[in-house]
Parts: C-alpha cells; structure tokens; sequence
C-alpha cells in the first residue's frame, strides 16, 4: 500500500495576508501611503494624519470622503476585496489610486486595526477593531460621515521586520516625504501631519500648484520656478512647474513626477527629465520639478509592482521624447539660453552652461573648425573627433606630472591677459608657478606651456579644488571660520531639509554655519563661513540640508563630511565664465601648488588636460 505523502499545502489565509503584505508594508509610511490613497480615493477634502513615536506606535489617518457601509467595511479587511475594479478591462482604465483590494487586508494583519467610517449624515457609523487580521470587535457608533483608520503598533506580530525599523526621526521623514508627495498631487485637498501632538505640516486647500509648492517646499523657490504646459493630441499632457536652470539641487528627490495624479518614481521619466535639462545643468545638479503627465490610462500599466511606484509604458520612447521635448520647449526660450546675457550679473546663470566640462573641449572644437570652413572653404579640415579622442584618451593618464622647468622670452602682464606670452614665476617655484602662461580661452580655461605641451587648466575646477583644500584643513583643524551677517536671512525649507538641519546644528558650527530655527520649517541664517562672503549662501545652506538628510539616512555624518566640504567649495568658488587677471592666474597656480594632487579629486574631473606637441602637429598633418 502507498501512503501519499503531499509535500505541498495551501497556506492558512492570514499567513497569506502577512506575506502580501511583506510586499505592500515596509514600514510606517508605507502604511500612510496606502490609507491616503484610499482617503484621497474616497474624494476626501480634507485629511489629518496623526503620528506617534515616527509611525511606530501608531498611525492614524482621519478623513471625510464617502465613508463605508457596514457590509462594505467588513469586506475592506478581506483580501482582493475592492470597489475599484470589477473586471480586468478595468485594469486598463484606472482612475483610482487603489485597485488591488489588499492595503487594507495586509496592513490589518501586521497591525492592531480599528477602522471607524460612517457613509451617511446620519451619523451612525460602524467600529471594527482587529488583530493581526482577526476580527476581535464589532460595534455601532456615531460618526460624522468619512473615516478613521487607527494602525497600532505595526509589526508587532512579526519581530523580524519591526526590527528594522529606523529611528523615530527617520521614520517620519519618510512618513512626511509620502504626505508631500500626495499634497503635490492634490492642491486642492487640506493635509496635516501631526506627530507626538506636534503639528508638522498644515496645508490649506489651495487653489493651484503654486500656493501649494510654496507651502511645502518654502515660497521663496516661487520666483525660479517656470509653469510648463505642453500637449501632444488628446491622450498626453504635461503640466506644473520646473525649476529655472540656476535653481538646482544636489539630489533628485526634488524631482516629483506623477502619472495621471500617482506619484511614481521611473526610469524613463526620470531619464526624460534629465534630458530635458541637457547642458544647463551641472554634473551631479537636478533640477526642482513637479510635474503631471496625463495619459490614457490604457497606455500605463501600473500593476508592474506592488507600491505601484513603477509603471510600464506601451509606448515607452513616445512618452519618453514628449516630456523632454516639452521640457526644452519650456527653457529654450529663456533668457538664460541667450550668450548675450553673459555679463558679471548674469554669470552665475551663464555658468550653468559652461560648467558642461566635459562637452567643452569637444564642442568648442567643433566651432572653431566650422569656422574655418566658412573663412577659406578650400582648406582642409581636419576631422575633429579624432583630435578630440587624442584628448581623451592620451592626456588623462597624463595629468599633473610636473615637468623641468622652462623658460622664454617674453614679458609679465598685470592686466588681463591679453596675446602675450607670460614667464613662469621662478624656477624654484611649483609646476603650476612655473607654466608659461598663454591665455585665458572663452573665460572659463586657462592655457599654459609647459615644455612643448600645451597645458589647458579648467578654472573652475582649479579654484573648486583650492577651496576644497582649504576647508578640509580649516575644518582637521577644528572649526571653519564664520563671518557674521549683517542682517541675517531666512530660509524655508521642506520638512526633511529642515529636520535635517535641526539635527546637525552642532556639526554646522564646526562648518562656519550659525543657524537658528525660526518657527515652522524656517531657519535664520546669522553666520556663515567666511570662505562664502559675497556668495549666496543660503542656496549653499539649502544643498547641504539636502546631504545631511542623505547622510542622516545612513547615519554617517563623520565619514561624509568630505561630501559638504565639496558641496561648500563648489559655491565658494569663481566660476567659468569670469575673466582672470595675470595676478589672479597666478595668485591660483600659487594656490594649485600647495595642494598635494595625489588626494582624490574632488568631483572626480580633471582640472587640467595636457595636449602634447605631437597631438598638435598631427593635427596639422605635419607628422
Ligand atoms: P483598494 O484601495 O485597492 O481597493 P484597499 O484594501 O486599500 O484596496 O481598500 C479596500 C476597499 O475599502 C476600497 O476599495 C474602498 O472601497 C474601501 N475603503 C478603504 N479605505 C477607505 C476610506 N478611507 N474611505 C472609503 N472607503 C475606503
Ligand atoms: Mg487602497
């Protein structure tokens, strides 16, 4: 006789529940995340969000949608139960935020659960209470029409998970990234967050985008932010506001893209963006932007990943080109764009476009050859991308050997430098010292001899790793050196940046910063370090709000200092674009000299690039 043996068995439902829900509930605002949805889905105008202890200890989301019946709300706790959708076509006409039926479901059963809703003006409402998923509690009550979910203690039934848990702080900053998030998207709903009693956030209802971006991200980025509005036949549209060039920041978290009213974070969105912004952005600079695509919802799949913060395109390049093109469309014609407007006041923005370090070389060299064409269309000219990977190639292994001294007729020149050959400072002096200065080549590279090579130094980059040199000294050596303000300035600040900066005021003493809190998200900004004094430093202050909260996340302060100090020498320094004195020059090859290159560089790019004389004379066929 056989006995058969199953190996397999169908797992009990709430084991069910706590897998599903691995996937939908990571953490505390994971759990806001899905009751919001559902809040917002159920047309609330009107939303509170309680925290306590980051989330931990509990969640509670009150709001005034359409509230549920009795049968209705015992059905919200079983899985797959929805009144979204009915059949699968439905999947591909969306217009809820929800449509999975499982939040409820999962975050029941990791949770103690009391779910409270009335769906008429009657005010007679119903009381669920339950306990990793099971139903412990029924009763009537009497409620104003909407509803209550109360979620307490999360994971308490599953250890392994509530241990990794982060801090009370971290908690809420994702808690509050999510509430962000959604208030984007609805202008026209009121949101609080409120934790341990502390009232976080306290959005009105607002008529647009604008008051509700000012309200969130701090009024004063109002005035760089352009609105885009761009349309593509009936099934796609884009609109909100992008930052202009000049307003930048240092991570990508300020680039809030949503799909027909879902926040989503993709690839090809995020890519599309990024293109939009060719050229005027500097590496490792993004932009500020929020921005709504609508689309046909049979073009999006959003059921590719449980948080639904992943989508599929079915015509993925299609969408891809609209939202880059929209978004050139939308800076091309500013000001900015115009070399015209590349005098001193407007330098910082005509930095933006030079900083393209790496696209320099090769597109000035391609100008410069065109022109040659059109002057003497009989000459030769050679091709330009192979003198271009000469470049790249050869002289990056090159960089920063010194080389014996050398010297030629000529004579200094203490103005700005005009066709002359400048003599190197001395003989004793430091490679940079001893270079031959050439000239200076679209205000932004200085050129130099060195031998028979042809040194070109980026300018930027020198005095951005001058300035780096010497805050991480002044900083070893206990405290950068502040400079008060006058008069100090005020800052606003999302709620991350501005927890961020609460966090760490000790640690931005010892970087030069004085900064005092100033009521809600706002900060006065009374010092600063002195290496800043004329720069704008409260754009500086905004960057390195945005890396501590990076750091926080990782909670590696110490180890990361080397990233603010560079974030600091990025703003500290004269950018391209500037015309430099023969004093000037010098004054920062003195400074180059003292610098022991060996270090890692700061951003990682050259700053100077080597071409040697036999790179030159195959350019010229002469070998
Ligand atoms: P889904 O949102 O995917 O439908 P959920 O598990 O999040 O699934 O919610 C199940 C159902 O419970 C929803 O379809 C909705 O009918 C109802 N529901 C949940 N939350 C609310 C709420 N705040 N107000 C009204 N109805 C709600
Ligand atoms: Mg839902």
């Amino acid at each position: 006789m056989v006995t058969m043996k199953t190996k397999i068995h169908v797992l009990p439902e709430e084991l069910c529940n706590k897998i599903a829900a691995g996937e939908v509930v990571e953490r505390p605002s994971s759990v806001v995340k899905e009751l919001l949805e559902n809040s917002l889905d159920a047309g609330s105008t009107d939303i509170l969000i309680e925290l306590e202890a980051g989330g931990k200890r509990l969640i509670r989301i009150t709001d005034n949608g359409c509230g549920m019946s009795r049968q209705d709300a015992f059905l919200s706790f079983e899985r797959h139960a929805t009144s979204k959708i009915r059949t699968d076509a439905d999947l591909f006409a969306l217009t809820t935020l929800g449509f999975r039926g499982e939040a409820l479901a999962s975050i029941a059963s990791v949770s103690r659960l009391r779910l409270k809703t009335c769906d008429n003006d009657d005010g007679l409402g119903q009381q669920i209470y339950a306990e990793g998923g099971r139903i412990k509690n029924v009763d009537e009550l009497g409620l104003p029409q909407g509803t209550v979910v109360e979620v307490r203690n999360l994971f308490f039934n599953l250890p392994a998970r509530k241990k990794f848990l982060r801090k009370e702080q971290t908690e809420l900053g994702h808690a509050a990234d999510v509430v962000t998030k959604q208030a984007l998207a609805n202008p026209g709903v009121s949101f609080r967050l409120k934790h341990n009693d502390r009232i976080i956030l306290d959005l009105r209802r607002e008529k647009g985008l604008r008051e509700r971006v000012a309200a969130l991200l701090g009024r004063s980025l109002l005035r760089d932010l352009l609105p885009i509005e761009q349309q593509n036949g009936d099934d796609l549209q884009l609109s909100g506001l992008i930052s202009q060039p000049q307003l930048t920041r240092s991570a990508a978290s300020h680039i809030y893209t949503f799909i027909n009213g879902r926040y989503i974070r993709d690839r090809v969105v995020q890519h599309a963006v990024m293109e939009g912004y060719r050229h005027l952005l500097m590496k490792g600079r993004y932009p500020v932007v929020v921005l709504f695509l609508q689309i046909d919802p049979a073009q999006v799949d959003v059921n590719v990943h449980p948080t639904k913060h992943e989508v599929r395109f079915r015509e993925q390049s299609l969408v891809h080109d609209f939202i880059a093109n929209s978004l050139q469309q939308t800076l091309r014609p500013a000001e900015w764009l115009e070399r015209e407007t590349f005098d001193s006041s407007a330098n910082e923005v005509g930095n933006y476009l030079s900083e393209r370090q790496d696209h320099m070389v090769k597109q000035e060299n391609g100008v410069s050859a065109n022109s040659f064409v059109s002057e003497s269309s009989a000459q030769y000219v050679p091709p330009v991308g192979h003198f271009q990977n000469n470049i790249a190639t050869e002289s990056t292994t090159q960089q920063f050997y010194p080389s014996p001294p050398f010297s030629q007729l000529g004579s200094e020149d203490q103005s700005a430098i005009g066709t002359q050959y400048i003599l190197p400072e001395s003989e004793e002096a430091g490679f940079f010292s001893r270079l031959q200065i050439l000239g200076q080549y679209h205000q932004s590279y200085l050129l130099c001899q060195d031998g028979a090579d042809l040194i070109m130094i980026d300018q930027h980059a020198a005095h951005e790793r001058v300035g780096f040199e010497k805050l991480r000294h002044a900083y070893a050596a206990g405290t950068i050196p502040s400079q008060t303000l006058l008069f100090p300035e005020v800052l606003e600040l999302d709620f991350n940046s501005a927890a961020a900066l609460g966090d760490n005021q000790h640690e931005l003493e010892s970087l030069g910063f004085e900064i005092e809190p100033f009521g809600g998200k706002s900060f006065a900004l009374k010092a600063i370090p002195q290496l800043l004094e004329n720069r704008d430093a409260a754009r500086l202050v905004v960057d390195v709000a945005l890396e501590l909260e990076r750091i926080g996340r990782t909670g590696q302060l110490r180890e990361s200092i080397d990233e603010i100090l560079i974030l600091m020498a990025c703003h500290s320094v004269i950018r391209a674009n500037q015309a430099l004195a023969v004093i000037e020059i010098r004054a920062l090859f003195q400074e180059l000299d003292k610098i022991d290159f060996k270090a890692n560089c700061p951003h990682g790019r050259p700053v100077m690039q080597r071409i040697t004389l036999a790179e030159v004379e195959r350019l010229f066929r002469r070998q």
